[in-house]
């Protein structure tokens, strides 16, 4: 987003006209900047055989699974309506990973008669797995490496009361179960969580990885998950991926020398993908001055932008109506009825009713996150590429919030 004769634009595309065309709420999403960080990756492990499978989770509108396959990537999915919608995006089965929590063997079946890659994360369904299919459908096992990271309780997944993962500690029981019933473990994978921050935290994870391969014979990818940091506030630091990069392709190729085969290295991003091309447009409906604090009430809530309320997140505000207006300080708040703050003491242009402001870093866990709670619609996103901006969602209506209700007489 950028101020072009006092107009913020995205690609030549004014948003303010873009309000207009579609509405507010409105989530828009600048596709240059999904390339960009995709090929940023890529760059960043040049010299090995890397494959990025994008989790789809992020943000799950098919034409962004469409415009991720264009650039080459996979697929990363967690549940087997995901793996469904990245079929029908067009990724082939071997290019979709399936790595879901606490599902029934029954939905495991299900993604193996379409195909796909399978990622198990606990000993019990590996077990009936392997009593199932033994060596006639490759399986890949997640490992929990147990190494403690990432910037919220909620979202770290590698502490010891983790429910992800197989426990690095249950290794030789998973020998075991892989053994006695003829399992082709042909991955490896790890997530530790999102925000980590630190090269060194993937390193020591990679470390465990790689001594763990080593008993496994049938290798063909390790998988280090994903949770690599980006910029939320101004002042937040980023993972250096361009180091990262250069750290792990090293210590990678090592490891395949060793296990005297060349593997390939699979991330599976949601954030670092597209949660810098997205922003949530909203319209400020009221002003209101309390004894403690100015509000700026807006058209959208908790309901459509959860992170603040569930992760403490930060979202950086702009007045985009009034780019030139005096700075003040507001908290922004949302129109569900529940204390949904946006964000507090906020330097913004003088906000008046009925200006717009774009909260930032929308793109990731933003709709997919959304709700119809207090019934409202979710809103409608709109994607920008080259300059041109194409509706990609419309709004949903009073009909579509009715659509599997059953009215009864009682
Ligand atoms: C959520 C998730 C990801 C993506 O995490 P980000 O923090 O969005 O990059 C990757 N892999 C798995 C298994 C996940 O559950």
């Amino acid at each position: 987003m950028e101020l072009s004769n006092g107009n913020y634009q995205i690609d030549g595309v004014s948003l303010l006209d873009l309000c207009k065309e579609y509405g507010t709420p409105l989530y828009v999403y600048d596709a240059n900047i999904i390339e960009r960080q995709y090929n940023r990756l890529i760059n960043a492990f040049g010299n090995i055989k890397v494959d990025i499978h994008y989790a789809c989770k992020a943000l799950n509108n098919i034409n962004v699974l469409k415009f991720v396959k264009k650039l080459g990537g996979s697929l990363d999915t967690v549940s087997i309506q995901e793996v469904q919608i990245g079929l029908k995006a067009g990724f082939a089965p071997k290019d979709i990973l399936y790595t879901p929590n606490c599902v029934s063997i029954d939905e495991i079946k299900a993604a193996v008669e379409l195909g796909v890659n399978i990622n198990i994360d606990n000993l019990s369904i590996l077990e009936q797995f392997g009593n199932i299919y033994r060596n006639t459908y490759p399986v890949c096992v997640r490992i929990n490496p147990h190494i403690m990271a990432g910037g919220n309780q909620k979202i770290s997944t590698g502490h010891i009361d983790s429910k992800f993962g197989i426990s690095i500690y249950q290794l030789r029981h998973l020998e075991r179960v892989v053994k006695s019933t003829k399992l082709k473990v042909v991955g490896l994978h790890m997530h530790t969580g999102s925000d980590i921050l630190d090269a060194e935290v993937f390193l020591r994870g990679a470390d465990i990885l790689f001594d763990a391969a080593q008993n496994f014979k049938d290798l063909e990818y390790l998988d280090f998950g994903s949770g690599f940091k980006v910029k939320y506030h101004e002042n937040d630091n980023t993972t250096n991926i361009e180091d990262l990069g250069e750290k792990i392709s090293e210590s990678f190729k090592a490891f395949c020398k060793d296990y005297g085969k060349e593997l390939t290295l699979v991330f599976e991003p949601g954030k670092f993908i597209v949660s810098e091309c997205g922003y949530l447009l909203v319209k400020t409906n009221v002003i209101k001055q309390t004894t403690a604090t100015v509000f700026a009430g807006v058209d959208s809530g908790q309901n459509h932008l959860i992170r603040p309320m569930m992760y403490d997140a930060y979202h950086h505000i702009t007045n985009i109506s009034n780019p030139s207006g005096t700075e003040r300080i507001y908290t922004v708040v949302g129109y569900i009825c529940e204390t949904d703050t946006f964000g507090w003491d906020r330097k913004l242009n003088e906000v008046r009713e009925g200006d717009i402001l774009a909260l930032h870093n929308a793109g990731a866990y933003g709709h997919t996150m959304s709700s119809n709670y207090n019934s409202r619609f979710r809103p409608a996103e709109v994607l920008i590429y080259n300059g041109n901006a194409t509706l990609i969602r419309r709004r949903e209506t009073l009909e579509d919030l009715l659509s599997t209700q059953i009215e009864v007489e009682i």
